[in-house]
């Protein structure tokens, strides 16, 4: 794991190498520093050597310059460092996403991905800029302090590193602590977000039943949790600072008074004795620095190890090593005993053959949950099959490309997805190499062009947040310019119009054929009249296909479709009344 992590350094080595160095160059100038005030003190105070001691003073000075310029390097280019490698994460994490096939996104929670891009993403930056460089340079300051005081003073020295221990136990102790309040803090905050979000989203429930004071008191509970804990977070904060400062002062007194007796007893020089005090100051931060990692190392790597479990999750759905890109297909679609389930213990499609020719208007009739949406997406091999095969003008779709196999296909849902942008922007998104001749031609043939035309901005128009802006036909005609653009063999109508009242289902509909013309098109439909012109009509239900044949044959047959034409056709006459 942490080899894996060291990885993602290599194309930013140089960048390391730079920021490492410097914190080295800072470390050590820190720790040469408490010297060069005890040679001050002892050796050119009494000397009275003015023009020197300027001198000197001069040469600080300068030292004073390159360890505050060498800082802001260590603190810029390891900032740089940490989000350099966050982004070359982020980006993988992306990618590897856009390539998961369906039965990811099924067994996924966009809120868990969401978090993985972020929140994990920030403690691993963090981590990779801290992680080594101050592991290193806490360990070389404290045994390089530790060490020089010992060769100024044993006695001293053991004095006061006796204190460590018990720093080290206040530190962890405040850390433990102050991780559970930031965990809490984070969990309601989070609690607050979703409540956001749920009553930000669903506002039109809320307003409908009007609502709106329960949500504000579920708010202002939730808000206030956070609030509690935020709090206790600061306040733990608060107690730690104050404890390490109190204890570096207690040192620092400790040392004053020995030493003091140790100056008057002629083992300690003044300079030696001002210059133990500094170190004290050196050797407590490298205490506080480490206890700050071992709280910054477990987030940082579980959150790594969440983020290479994702990276690792392989797409179910793959391209064969030796899968063909094939070219524009005729669109003979053949379904050979096909099985297929969600997952290993629910069977929802059994034996099912069907053959659609090159051209033809299948539409799929049956109970909700029956398998027709699952059939549809099988042919853009949204998942692979258990068992038999689908071909498409007798290529077996397993062989193809995924990306050549689905720029065959073009699916019009009921729930038409809008991408935040323009009227343009969405219709575009069909094909992106179109001209904005093709997109105004789509547009017309999806008949919303007299739409547009009276749209102040036109094309330009945004279309809101999912499109909250735009009617469902008129989504509905944008999906259909989409298609017009992207001109596939094979189209599938997933319930396009269910959702639209049937006078705009009535509009719809002549795009609709016209799109439909010259490709094979499998429609599902609910209203009957819908699929009026279909050529064949498949009924399924539960058991798989039970009834195949024209609109008419089906109705003569008196089987389920001819009931169902029943119920439809009676309670049109009822609505009509
Ligand atoms: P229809 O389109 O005929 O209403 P579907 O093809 O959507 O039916 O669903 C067929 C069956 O598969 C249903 O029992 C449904 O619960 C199940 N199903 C559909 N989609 C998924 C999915 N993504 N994951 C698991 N089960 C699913
Ligand atoms: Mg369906």
């Amino acid at each position: 794991m942490i080899r894996r992590f060291f990885s993602y350094y290599k194309p930013h080595r140089r960048l390391f190498i730079i920021d490492f160095s410097s914190a080295v160059i800072v470390a050590i100038l820190e720790l040469a520093f408490p010297v060069a005030v005890q040679r001050f003190i002892d050796r050119l105070l009494p000397s009275g050597d003015w023009p020197m001691i300027l001198t000197v003073s001069i040469l600080l000075l300068g030292v004073y310059v390159l360890s505050t310029f060498l800082q802001y390097i260590v603190s810029f280019l390891g900032h740089k460092l940490g989000i350099n490698i966050e982004t070359d994460m982020r980006r993988e994490l992306f990618y590897h996403v856009q390539k998961q096939s369906f039965r990811f996104f099924d067994n996924t929670k966009t809120g868990h991905i969401m978090s993985r891009i972020t929140n994990d993403l920030f403690d691993i930056g963090e981590l990779a800029h801290h992680g080594p460089e101050d592991f290193f340079i806490a360990i070389m300051t404290f045994f390089g302090a530790f060490g020089i005081m010992m060769t100024i003073n044993v006695k001293l020295a053991i004095v006061s590193i006796l204190v460590v221990p018990f720093l080290v136990w206040v530190i962890t102790f405040c850390n433990i602590r102050m991780n559970q309040a930031w965990k809490r803090m984070y969990s309601k905050i989070a609690d607050v977000n979703s409540r956001v979000e749920d009553s930000v989203s669903g506002v039109r429930v809320v307003q409908s039943f009007t609502n709106e004071s329960f949500e504000k008191k579920r708010f202002d509970h939730d808000n206030g949790k956070f609030r509690k804990a935020k709090l206790t977070a600061y306040k733990v904060m608060a107690y730690t600072s104050s404890s390490i400062y109190m204890m570096t002062r207690f040192v620092t007194l400790v040392v004053l008074v020995f030493g003091a007796w140790l100056s008057f007893h002629g083992q300690l020089t003044n300079g030696e004795l001002v210059s133990f005090i500094l170190y004290v100051n050196v050797l407590m931060k490298p205490v506080d620095k480490i206890s700050a990692l071992m709280e910054l190392y477990p987030k940082g790597m579980a959150g790594f190890k969440r983020f290479s479990d994702l990276v690792d999750q392989e797409p179910d759905v793959q391209d064969r090593e030796d899968a063909i890109k094939v070219p524009l297909l005729k669109g003979d679609i053949q379904f050979d005993d096909v099985t297929f389930g969600y997952d290993s213990h629910q069977t929802v499609l059994q034996g099912i053959d069907l053959q659609v020719k090159a051209g033809e208007t299948v539409a799929f009739v049956g109970p909700s949950g029956a398998g027709k949406t699952t059939i549809c997406s099988l042919v853009p091999r949204f998942y692979d099959l258990d068992d038999g095969k689908i071909t498409i003008d007798g290529i077996d779709i397993s062989e193809m490309t995924k990306q050549s196999l689905r720029a065959q296909i073009g699916i019009v849902q009921q729930d038409v997805f809008l991408f935040t942008g323009t009227i343009h922007d969405n219709i575009a998104y069909g094909n992106l190499n179109a001209t904005e001749r093709d997109i105004q031609e789509a547009a017309r043939r999806a008949h919303m062009e007299s739409f547009i035309h009276s749209l102040p901005q036109g094309y330009e128009t945004p279309v809101g947040e999912r499109g909250l802006k735009l009617s469902g036909g008129q989504k509905q005609r944008i999906a259909i310019a989409r298609m017009f653009l992207k001109n596939p063999p094979i189209l599938i109508l997933d319930e396009a119009t269910s959702a639209l009242d049937t006078e705009t289902e009535k509009m719809i509909q002549h795009a609709l054929s016209e799109l439909a013309e010259n490709r094979t098109t499998l429609i599902i439909a609910h209203r009957l009249a819908t699929i009026r012109n279909a050529d064949r009509i498949v009924i399924v239900t539960e058991d798989g296909i039970a009834e195949e044949g024209s609109y008419d044959e089906l109705l003569n047959r008196g089987g389920i479709f001819a009931k169902l034409h029943c119920i439809q056709y009676e309670r049109n006459v009822y609505t009509a009344t």
